[in-house]
This record gives structure tokens, sequence and C-alpha cells, in this order.
């Protein structure tokens, strides 16, 4: 498989203002030095806490939020190197689905409007042909036709997450960014919307990048898996490694949290000490050595590389050679 997207050394800090003058005093380095690809048909996970700089990576990636530093390649294009113009029409092959389907969704417009917006954007179509795609939209994620002309208040939030899938959809992407795309759902309903996206991406060859912070959904979708802690990447591996042998410190605290069936294995859970560090003045060194509990000397002071430990599972840890 070869790439579909290659991110090098992205950033994204966010100024933060104070003073007489509203200088910049410091900066909220949400993304800190993230590298990464994505295979073309693959899913990749992006799991971590909230606030880890999961939503404001993918964001950064559609250039949704203006990148601070780093390049973005999709299909060896760089991304970041292009002009709004340029920019606006490589959008329709990236499209960014949202957390909340209650607000992402203009309650003044009919379902088929909202559907069928990207089409008047993006290409100029009768309004019969329009509302033809639309409707064949509608079918593909499980809706029917009948509803073009009803309002997003009257669907339940697991119908509107799927307006939202089909409106991502109508331009036919390459690449989709879901950014806890099932979190505000029930788990019942959340099972449904996420085979609705493995569906629709064996049919359209889609490629994801799929946020969430909750282990068990993106276990169930990812076919790799990132772990991301205070705006870094900390490990990488296939879902299934990643599961099996975490090796960062985090990941096994973080796989140790997830509710287990067998009450044995309560006596192998690692718990998280302490908060968060701010993400304005993160940690010198391992961004995790202030709640690490195999922390050594090296990890205050140096960095530790974010590279391959073999057989493409990444990781960025000085305990681990
Ligand atoms: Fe812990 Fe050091 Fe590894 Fe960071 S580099 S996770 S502090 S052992
Ligand atoms: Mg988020």
């Amino acid at each position: 498989m070869d790439n579909l997207l290659e991110v090098k050394g992205l950033k994204k800090y966010f100024p933060i203002k104070g003073g007489f003058f509203g200088k910049t005093v410091n900066n909220l380095k949400a993304v800190n030095d993230i590298s990464f690809s994505i295979k073309r048909g693959e899913t990749l996970g992006i799991a971590g806490e909230s606030g880890c700089g999961k939503s404001t990576a993918g964001r950064a990636i559609l250039r949704l939020h203006e990148p601070t530093a780093g390049k973005i390649y999709f299909e060896d294009q760089e991304i970041t190197a292009l002009d709004k113009e340029s920019l606006r029409k490589k959008r329709r092959e990236m499209q960014f689905i949202y957390q909340d389907p209650y607000s992402s969704l203009n309650p003044r417009m009919t379902v088929g409007d909202i559907i069928g917006e990207p089409f008047e954007v993006y290409e100029s179509m009768s309004s019969k042909d329009k509302m033809d795609k639309v409707k064949e939209l509608l079918n593909m994620v499980g809706l029917s036709p009948y509803h073009v002309r009803r309002y997003p208040h009257e669907f339940s939030g697991g119908q509107r997450q799927r307006i939202g899938i089909a409106r991502a959809i109508a331009l036919k992407p390459k690449f989709i960014v879901a950014d806890e795309a099932v979190s505000a759902l029930d788990v019942s309903i959340q099972a449904q919307v996420i085979n609705l996206f493995e569906e629709l991406q064996e049919k359209l060859g889609l490629t994801y990048m799929f946020i969430s912070h909750d282990l068990s959904v993106v276990k169930h979708i990812s076919d790799r898996i990132g772990v991301m802690y205070l705006g870094k990447i900390v490990e990488l591996a296939d879902s299934e490694e990643l599961f099996s042998h975490p090796l960062h410190p985090y990941t096994i605290a973080l796989l140790s949290a997830v509710p287990i069936a067998n009450p044995r294995r309560l006596k192998d859970r690692v718990i998280l000490q302490g908060d968060v560090p701010s993400p304005v003045n993160p940690p010198s060194g391992c961004v995790f050595h202030t709640r690490c509990s195999f922390c050594m000397d090296i990890c205050k002071n140096i960095v530790p590389e974010f590279r391959d430990a073999g057989g493409g599972h990444h990781l960025a840890c000085h305990l681990v050679k």
C-alpha cells in the first residue's frame, strides 16, 4: 500500500496574548512536532485524553487550522504549499466529520439542501440532478430518499451523523478526518455508525483518520493506532500489536484504565499519577516524565526520538532500545 498522506514535523501553536500591547507572551503548543503517514485505504486511529492535541492535529492536516510548522503531503502534493484557491479545489478530496451531529448541521436547511450544498459549491448541476444525487447518498448512508425535505431536528443523533456522513462523501473524497464522530451517540448506535464507516470505506476506497478518546471505538475501526500525549505522538503501531504489546508507559497506563472483564487483571492496572501538565509550558525532555513511574535522569533533559522499534512499531521512549 502506498501512502496517501504524509505528515512531517507538524506543529500547531496558538499564541497567548498579554501585556499592554497584546503581544504574544507564550504559545499553547497544541500539536508539537508530529510525523506519521497514512496508507491508501487504511484507517489510522488517533487516541488520547481530551486536550492532547488530536483534534487540532486533524484540523491542521486539512489546514482548517493553519499549521505553525511542518509539511503535509497528500498524494505527494504538498498541501502546506498550496495557495487559497488551489487548497479550496483540493478540499473536495479531503473532508472533515465533526464530533457533534447536533451543531454541525444548519437547523434552517432541509436535509436535501445540507447534503446537496457541496454540489452547489463545487459543481454546476441542475436541481434535478442534484436531488437525484442527494437521494442516492441518503440511500448509501441507510436513510430514506423521502427524508430530503425534512429538517435536522426531526432526526435522532445517529441519523444526524448519517446526514453529516452523506454530506462528507457527496463529492467522492479520498480522505476523511472523523473527529469523535460517534462519541455523542449511544453505544448501540455507535456500533451501527462505525459499521457504516467501514461499509463506505470498502465501497468508496476511503482512507480515514479516526480520532477518539474512546479506546474501544478506536480499536474496533483502526488498522493502526497513534497515541497522543501533550501534543506528541508517543506510540504508533498496528492496532492488534498496540493492544497486545504496548511499549510506551503512557499507552500502558491508558490501556490499563479501560474497563476489563477479568477482575484478576485489576492488579495489573497502572494508575496515572498527577495531572496532565499545561501545553503552554510542557515538561522538558520526555513530555510524560512528570507522570512516568520509569522516569530516569535522561528523560528530564533529552527528548526521546520517535522511531521504529521494529516491525513498524514506533515509539518515543528512552526505556525501549
Ligand atoms: Fe518514561 Fe522516560 Fe520513557 Fe518518558 S522517556 S515514557 S519518562 S521512561
Ligand atoms: Mg477533541
